[in-house]
């Protein structure tokens, strides 16, 4: 989503990056446009703001060796032990954008020793006895993409790139078979096999987008099922959903003083029944004002409808930011929600993101793609109250916004400007969705927390003068001669900031201006949370404008999904008729992949309606798509090629 940096990061690749990958035949989610730049995060009433994170949040850019990937590099380091191992589907980046160079430097701050053991082997655990069992935990990631979306196509195809690997390839060697790739699928679970294996009395702690998306009942694309919770199939001691900064750090701090790791805000914990009723002797058959039961593992399965419940309470349960305790009963085990913590204030999302990192793979070799993509882009703001059907950040980074102040981002990109391969560009200045910075609501917030959808909420404060200031501060640093926003913008805002509409036109695009209408029919926009055609014809209209104004051809990439729950043929031949009629060319699309942890899967899966619950068209096979897919490519493909053709023939 155009709209959505780091949607992260597939969109960060499928959609941003790579100039010759106009069509997303992958497939890759929306949803995981995440922001390479989330991960896990959010801590509680532990202080984040330790006095070491203090110090390095004014770090002068010199100690930025990474975090040690070898015991041997413990070693020379003088330690005789390791305190927090963190395993990782991805190649260490020591950069903001990756989740685990995010949560390590911040263990690191704390003082904590921490080891990274990136992309083991996963035949055998020999890869993970390599490191002494570590004294306070093992955290598991899959790496900064869900690893079934890292692996396959939406369309279920082994995908032969990866992004987050060396040299952008999935394979160790030349043999492309599973067990040679250097990330197995369902990361998670395997590697928290493997540590049990290498080291079993220490506690295993899942977090990631893969673990914190899949804590509950989701569907599995790749098996085409419904799954349990990665916390109960894994038997980990403990998930950290959304962004896990806070909870990481209650982990080890209780961790390191021997307490029990139950109730910690921003993570859920797997219990029996009679676990369950000594922890809540409160707690009753179904909901009440503590607890939010969602319907469980077999309720699910006599009646698979109920899937789209337990999805629609846990989106308004995330959105209204409830203390309630959320359950839901699996197979054999209940895995019990704790409430989220309170977002990172703006001074401590500063401090994060002012950790020394050297913004580079550890240790240094092949390139790994994702780095190109966004070593030189900075977050700015984290949090999204778009909340899109198809898309989980508002899930995983909760829908309050939060902004870094002006300072930080400028020191940021000092340190950027500083770099001896840099090249006069700030690729980005970005988040899920950039021009939310420096927004906030004149109440406080709200249970609803939509804050765009049907329209602008009238609470909601839009700071245009924010950004241009931002803007205008960071192009003026030696050294940076351009300064461009690759992150998704919303229209609707734009629409409402001429002044800044104008600034990015005019002097902060790479190239064409992304934005993410999704689609033209308004029945499939509502069901994709997204306003209606109106918008899309309104938003042309004003940069055509600007651009007469301006002496300047505005280019603008739309950004288009196919085969969403409630798209059709006729949906899709309409679209290409409204494009045209638009005078926009559909160079970015890509199928619906139905990931866990959106409402949009929920129809996919059970076929309703979220608002009637009502049956729903779904392309559901392969030849169903590939015709929706097939009408834009082509409307707008091969008859580009063919009109190319003449004209070189002059014909
Ligand atoms: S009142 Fe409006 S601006 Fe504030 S959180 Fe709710 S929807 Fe968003």
């Amino acid at each position: 989503m155009p709209g959505h940096k780091m949607q992260p990061l597939l969109s960060l690749f499928c959609s941003y990056g790579k100039s010759n990958f106009l069509i997303d035949h992958a497939g890759g989610s929306r949803y995981y446009s995440y922001d390479v730049r989330s991960t896990h995060h959010d801590l509680c009433p532990l202080n984040i703001m330790s006095q070491e994170i203090k110090k390095y949040s004014v770090h002068d850019g010199s100690s930025t060796t990474p975090l040690p990937v070898s015991w041997e590099e413990c070693r020379q380091r003088g330690w005789n032990h390791l305190d927090i191992l963190l395993v990782t589907g991805d190649y260490y980046v020591d950069h903001p954008s990756f989740g685990i160079a995010l949560i390590g430097r911040l263990l690191e701050s704390h003082g904590y020793r921490v080891a990274i053991l990136s992309q083991p082997r996963f035949d055998s655990p020999h890869d993970f006895q390599l490191f002494p069992p570590p004294r306070l935990f093992c955290g598991i990631t899959a790496g900064n993409l869900d690893s079934i979306v890292a692996n396959y196509s939406s369309n279920g195809h082994v995908r032969n790139t990866d992004a987050y690997s060396p040299g952008g390839m999935p394979w160790r060697g030349n043999i492309q078979s599973r067990t040679e790739r250097r990330r197995p699928d369902r990361a998670s679970l395997v590697y928290t096999s493997l540590a049990r294996a290498a080291f079993p009395h220490v506690p295993v702690v899942l977090g990631g987008i893969e673990s914190s998306l899949r804590r509950f009942v989701h569907y599995d694309y790749r098996q085409d099922k419904l799954r349990c919770s990665f916390l109960t199939d894994a038997k980990a001691d403990l998930l950290v959903y959304g962004m896990g900064e806070k909870a990481v750090a209650e982990i080890a701090e209780r961790c390191a003083r021997q307490q029990p790791l139950l109730g910690i805000p921003g993570t859920c914990q797997r219990f029996t029944d009679s676990e369950l009723r000594d922890v809540f002797p409160d707690l009753e058959i179904g909901s009440s004002r503590k607890f939010l039961v969602l319907p469980g593992w077999d309720e699910i399965g006599q009646k698979p409808p109920l899937f789209l419940d337990a999805e629609l309470a846990l989106d308004q349960h995330g959105r209204s930011r409830s203390a309630r305790i959320v359950l839901q009963r699996q197979q054999t085990h209940w895995v019990v929600q704790h409430p989220a913590p309170q977002p990172l204030s703006p001074v401590e999302l500063d401090a994060v993101y002012g950790l020394p990192y050297s913004r580079r793979p550890y240790p240094a070799g092949p390139e790994i793609p994702a780095h190109l993509m966004i070593r030189d882009s900075i977050t700015i703001v984290r949090g999204c109250s778009g909340n899109c059907s198809f898309c989980a950040i508002t899930r995983h980074q909760g829908p309050s916004i939060t902004s870094r102040s002006k300072g930080s981002i400028r020191r940021e990109c000092e340190r950027v400007t500083a770099m001896e391969d840099f090249s006069g560009t700030i690729s980005d200045l970005g988040g899920p969705t950039a021009n939310l910075f420096g927004t906030s609501c004149a109440i406080g917030s709200c249970k609803k927390h939509d804050c765009l959808y049907p329209k602008i909420c009238p609470n909601l404060r839009i700071n245009e003068q924010a950004f241009i200031d931002l803007l205008d501060e960071i192009s003026g640093i030696p050294g940076i001669r351009h300064l461009f926003i690759s992150s998704g913008l919303r229209m609707e805002i734009l629409l409402q900031t001429p002044r800044l509409l104008e600034k990015i036109l005019r002097c902060h695009l790479p190239g064409s201006l992304k934005i993410a209408p999704e689609h033209t029919d308004d029945e499939l926009l509502s069901l994709m949370h997204k306003e209606p055609h109106d918008l899309l014809q309104r938003f042309v209209k004003k940069c055509r404008e600007i651009g007469d104004r301006l002496g300047k051809k505005i280019e603008l990439t739309p950004y288009i999904i196919t085969s969403h729950p409630g798209s059709s043929v006729a949906r899709a031949e309409q679209l290409a008729i409204d494009m045209e009629n638009l005078g926009l060319q559909v160079k970015k699309f890509q199928d619906f992949t139905p990931t866990p942890g959106t409402l949009s899967t929920a129809m996919f899966v059970t076929g309703l309606r979220p608002d009637t619950k009502k049956p729903v068209n779904v392309a559901r096979n392969q030849a169903e798509r590939q015709s929706e897919r097939r009408i834009l490519e082509d409307h707008f493909h091969r008859r580009n090629k063919v009109l190319k053709c003449k004209r070189r023939q002059g014909r």
